[in-house]
């Protein structure tokens, strides 16, 4: 078993690792970093092959919030919390207050939130235990659901990039979107308001037709959207949508969407680069969602009601770093992506002093 030399280490503060019997309760938190503030990141429960894969993405996971927390401009750091156990069999309230009095024995280093395999329901009962949970309803600090501020914040982006690339407004531009669950539908309504042309997909039938019917969009099929007749490409399914078999098909000079981990690798970043593709790294363009959970965060340690002015002003500062990050990739003849985790290492270096 690996942990300071498996490659996702990387400086990591602390990976630490919880067991209660009674619940079958597993659970490593790995903190990347505390460096502009305590670690936020989400709780993901998965039926993990084995220790290794499970701590292998602990590791992965904390530092990539790191790094969207960074650029995002938040005062969080990076960190993550893995369950190893089936979301679906192995939940018990009893395992959710242990997780609890886990996160809370970190002392306020790490705050919870909500991710693959957990509800608001399970974090409700760590939230007895602690007071270090983010993203439940019912109280005037809380945040709600994420997806319109992720969806505005790639909504602007995409202005950004078109404009940069194209010297062209929205309304005279075809925009392609992978999937239109939360944020994939809320973009589409944002930028089918501001004039553009859409071509949609969904596994879901009902959810693209649904789409279609308010917006205009053509739908075409999961597998024809990377061969549209678009001018952005807009990644909003899961991840690795940007691969060696699906560039040589995109027509698009933009690719920019909410989805997290669009590269399926790093060589699909240099690959975007060298072919003039105008890439806008996900965890920057994506950061509207975190910088929602930040404004609770803020919200519930001043007492105060959440206040969506606070976040409006973070999400156009994020923008302001997307625009730095694609003038740094031209001027320094690099991939974006590569830029902006330089430029998150150089914040949190910054932070550590
Ligand atoms: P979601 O599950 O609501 O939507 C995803 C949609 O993609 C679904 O409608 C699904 O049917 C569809 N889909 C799945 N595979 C597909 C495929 N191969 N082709 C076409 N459609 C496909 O999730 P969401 O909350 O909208 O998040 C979308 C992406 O954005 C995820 O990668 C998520 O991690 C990321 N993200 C979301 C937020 C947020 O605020 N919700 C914030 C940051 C990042």
């Amino acid at each position: 078993m690996t942990i300071f030399s498996s490659p996702a280490f990387e400086d990591h503060e602390g990976l630490h690792a919880f067991h209660h019997g009674p619940s079958g309760l597993n659970c490593l938190i790995a903190i990347h970093s505390t460096a502009l503030g305590p670690a936020g990141g989400g709780v993901r429960m998965w039926p993990y092959a084995d220790d290794q894969a499970a701590i292998d993405d602990a590791l992965r996971l904390s530092r990539a919030m790191s790094h969207k927390n960074a650029m995002a401009g938040i005062e969080l750091g990076g960190g993550k919390t893995v369950i190893i156990g089936d979301s679906r069999t192995a939940k018990s309230p009893a395992m959710f207050e242990a997780l609890g009095r886990a996160v809370e024995s970190l002392g306020g280093r790490y705050w919870a939130a909500e991710d693959v395999g957990i509800s608001p329901a399970d974090l409700a009962y760590a939230r007895t235990q602690t007071r270090f949970v983010a993203g439940l309803e019912g109280h005037p600090a809380a945040s709600g659901d994420p997806s319109p501020v992720t969806a505005e914040g790639v909504k602007r982006g995409i202005e950004l990039c078109v404009r940069r690339a194209l010297g062209r407004s929205l309304s005279e531009v075809t925009v392609a979107i992978q999937g239109v669950g939360h944020v994939g539908a809320i973009l589409a309504d944002k930028l089918a308001a501001a004039g553009a042309r859409l071509v949609i997909c969904d596994v879901g039938a009902d959810a693209a037709a649904a789409v279609a019917a308010r917006t205009g969009a053509t739908v075409v099929s999961p597998d024809a959207i990377f061969d549209a007749d678009a001018d952005v490409f807009a990644p909003c399914a899961l991840g690795g949508a940007i691969s060696a078999a699906t560039l040589p098909r995109l027509k698009a000079r933009i690719v920019a969407g909410g989805a997290n981990n669009q590269l399926v690798d790093a060589a699909a970043g240099q690959v975007l680069f060298d072919s003039g593709v105008t890439y806008a790294p996900d965890f920057v363009i994506n950061g509207g969602g975190i910088i929602n959970v930040a404004g609770e965060i803020r919200a519930l340690n001043r007492g105060e009601s959440f206040d969506p002015a606070w976040v409006e002003g973070k999400v156009a500062a994020m923008i302001g770093t997307l625009a730095e990050v694609l003038e740094r990739s031209a001027s320094e003849r690099r991939p974006a992506d590569q830029i902006a985790v330089q430029m998150a290492k150089e914040r949190i270096a910054a932070a550590r002093g």
